[in-house]
């Protein structure tokens, strides 16, 4: 007996491969309707034998593409169809405001590459090769609708081959608009630094894999802008692109040819696998084995490897043919933002490449390369670019009112709202230079164009010297709101969860941001829900002297810990500082007569002035350096911790951490090792952290926390305050669509501004 259902699935199904997935699985089924992308998400009808609608029915959520969310999926049973004999993808089903969802680029699939590497395939070895479930979107979309002439495409006309494809429902080029083969499509050119031109007509993947193996960097044009690439197992190669690009010692990625080569050097778990391979593939930090033979400048005093697979053709290529990993990192010089357009990547990147592998497949937008790590079975990101933008975060209430949040300094994203979803922008840096801002408001534009989005409110930090602040006092919407910025980073937190409990105690452990009483605040708990907090505990404020040149000379704070502890100046000049002298003079003094300095209560600097103290890091080069290093090195075989005291003062918790100082100084000067006691030291902030939790919840009477702030990207404090929160009974909520640290604070403002056009417009 034939039945038939209806079926409506909403959440995040365009632009996410899920019409040629249902179109798969109904084939797979022998099932025969229809499926069309409307407003509300996807609707289709199935028609067949009961047992093969119930499998199919179960396939959708079991099987669905790995970035769509099934928000609810109805389904009814309607009359049986005479007649039919297919199952086709009907034409969407225009809403007024032609709004659809924009799928981020996506990883080269499993078909395409057998394709690529099968020499009896017309697109053997050809580099851009794709199809509809893989291949650039969001980097070439110029404007909407999606389809090929908005896209940098369009200057590809399709061949025969090509466009029958194209049109064919039954095809797996069905409608993939960067659809192209080596008659029609793009195709590489591969330069000296010179400009000279290599013969097109030879094998410029094997040339280039030659130049790389010769220890030359290679400038590589990829899907969202320039990398600089150079052999990982050559130290020479690694420092001298180290030095043309004026990094120091910030880790540099790397691609590697296979799972296997990865394994060869890292542990991989299963889970870490799945995610290695998924259709985004990521950038995974990935921990060393003890016989990893990657270069020590690849990564320098890191325990963790940063490592990738191929995601396009072009890699998949060259690293097929290396067969070995390569150096993928940013082609910019220093901080700027990733190059992506011709002449200006070939002239900004000429003093630091050899040689350039380019492409006439013009990129549109910019996106870095994602980097996650995996924390209990799931993702936990650290940077969200490529692969997950332009994708939304689903929120837990309706913005009824086009919101854009204008988020942070640094690692900006920005975000904008509209009716339950939140485009979280890429990775767009470091709000610090001209050409980072241009980025910026360039993507601003580009994302309201791309999903008809007119903000009428504009949230942003109340730091009033960030630029992304000013950026928004000046852009001309006439509402707009200031939100605290460990606020915006709970905020972040809850709506990352969906979550709509009520009240919570939110943690904030955090470098810098611009706190209520103009000081900087940056170890909070907030007791908070949607509508507002209060702040129920902090790290007991100390000073900072020179202000922010103490982030990039940590041992400014290191001193400044000493002095709160009590130590004299002779005493630090001796026991720690001993090069120091002159400049402990001018510090003490701007300490005493608080000059120049401001009072902060950050958990982050914290960790820098300890990792001062501990002569690990004296100074930075890239941020938050003194704190990764020292969780680095941090020995967690000691179970001890040092003292420290909470003070209840007018109904705040303070955490006081000058006995910890001391004992650390003392155990210093006793030669216990560094890596010891950066192992105490982490356990004694675990648990100030959990006791203050504690204390909260025992006058609140909640239960539930939500972890946030960029401190929460050390995965010791993440994962043991994690597991003593919930062995306590304590419901924890972590990040999951969206970074803990300063790239999630869009999301926050976003939804603070949500809230709040709702009281006031
Ligand atoms: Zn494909
Ligand atoms: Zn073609
Ligand atoms: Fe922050």
């Amino acid at each position: 007996m034939k039945r038939r259902f209806n079926l409506r699935i909403t959440g995040i199904v365009q632009g996410v491969g899920f019409r040629p997935f249902i179109y798969k699985l109904a084939g797979d089924h022998g099932l025969t309707g229809w499926v069309l992308n409307d407003s509300q998400g996807v609707e289709l009808e199935i028609q067949g034998e009961e047992e093969s609608c119930k499998t199919f029915l179960e396939s959708i959520t079991a099987k669905k593409p790995e970035i769509s969310v099934i928000e609810e999926l109805i389904d009814k049973e309607v009359p049986v169809s005479t007649g039919e004999e297919n199952f086709i993808i009907k034409p969407s089903r225009k809403s007024a405001s032609e709004f659809v969802l924009i799928s981020p680029d996506l990883a080269t699939c499993p078909d395409c590459t057998s394709e690529l590497m099968d020499p009896d395939d017309r697109r053997f070895r050809y580099p851009f090769i794709n199809c509809t479930n893989c291949g650039p979107r969001f980097t070439i979309i110029q404007d909407i609708p999606y389809d090929r002439e908005k896209t940098t495409m369009s200057e590809f006309p399709m061949c025969p081959d090509c466009s029958s494809e194209y049109s064919d429902p039954g095809d797996r080029r069905f409608h993939a608009q960067p659809n192209a083969c080596p008659a029609c499509g793009p195709e590489l050119t591969l330069l000296d630094n010179d400009g000279t031109e290599f013969d097109t007509e030879s094998d410029l993947i094997k040339i280039t894999v030659d130049l790389l193996r010769k220890g030359k960097i290679v400038a590589i044009k990829g899907l969202g802008g320039y990398h600089l690439a150079c052999d990982a197992m050559n130290p020479e190669a690694v420092s001298e692109l180290r030095s043309r690009k004026y990094r120091e010692d910030k880790p540099f990625a790397l691609m590697f040819p296979g799972i296997e080569s990865i394994r060869d050097q890292c542990f991989v778990s299963e889970e870490e696998q799945r995610l290695l391979t998924n259709e985004i593939k990521p950038i995974m930090l990935l921990k060393k084995k003890s016989g990893c033979s990657i270069p020590e400048q690849v990564a320098p005093g890191q325990n963790y490897l940063g490592a990738m697979l191929p995601y396009t053709p072009i890699h998949l290529l060259l690293l097929n043919d290396f067969n070995g990993p390569l150096v993928m990192t940013s082609g910019n010089i220093s901080d700027e933002p990733i190059s992506y357009k011709d002449p200006e990547a070939e002239d900004r990147l000429s003093k630091i490449a050899d040689y350039f592998l380019v492409h006439n497949r013009e990129i549109y937008i910019r996106n870095d390369d994602s980097v996650v790590r995996e924390f209990k079975g799931a993702p936990y990101l650290i940077r969200r670019a490529r692969g997950y933008v332009p994708f939304p975060v689903l929120l837990p209430l309706d913005s009824e009112i086009p919101v854009l949040a204008t988020g942070g300094m640094l690692k900006n994203t920005f975000c904008l709202t509209r009716d339950k979803y939140a485009f979280v922008s890429h990775h767009i840096g470091d709000l610090d230079n001209l050409e980072t801002l241009r980025s910026f408001s360039e993507g601003i534009e580009h994302f309201k164009k791309l999903f008809s989005i007119h903000p009428e409110v504009v949230v942003y930090d109340k730091h009033p010297g960030y630029l992304s602040t000013r950026w928004a006092l000046e852009s001309g919407i006439k509402n707009s709101f200031g939100v605290q910025h460990h606020y915006a980073h709970v905020l972040s937190c809850l709506a990352d969860n969906r979550f709509s409990g009520g009240k919570v105690i939110g943690v904030c452990c955090d470098g810098t941001g611009y706190g209520d009483d103009g000081s900087i605040w940056g170890c909070e708990f907030l007791v908070t829900d949607y509508t507002g907090y209060n702040r129920a505990g902090h790290l007991l404020p100390f000073n900072l002297p020179g202000g922010d040149s103490a982030i990039l000379n940590p041992y400014k704070t290191g001193i400044s810990l000493l002095k709160e502890a009590g130590f004299k100046n002779n005493e630090i000049n001796n026991l720690i500082f001993k090069d120091l002298a002159e400049e402990l003079e001018i510090i003490e003094n701007m300490l005493s007569e608080e000059i120049n300095t401001v009072k902060t209560s950050s958990l982050g600097r914290l960790f820098d002035g300890v990792s001062s103290i501990l002569g690990i890091r004296e100074r930075i080069n890239y941020e938050a350096q003194a704190a990764i290093e020292l969780e680095m090195l941090a020995d967690l075989s000691t179970e001890k911790i040092y003292p420290y005291e909470i003070k209840e003062n007018n109904g705040i918790f303070k955490i006081d951490f000058r006995d910890m100082i001391k004992q650390i100084v003392s155990d210093r000067t006793s030669e216990r090792p560094a890596s010891e006691v950066a192992g105490k030291f982490h356990n004694t902030v675990i648990d100030f952290l959990f006791s203050t939790i504690q204390k909260i919840s025992e006058k609140t009477g909640l239960k539930t926390v939500a972890l946030t702030g960029g401190v929460f990207q050390n995965i010791i404090i993440l994962n043991q305050l994690y597991n003593r929160l919930t062995g306590a009974g304590y419901s924890v909520l972590i990040h999951r669509n969206v970074p803990a640290n300063d790239g999630g604070l869009s999301l926050g403002q976003a939804v603070f501004g949500i809230i709040n056009s709702r009281k006031e417009i």
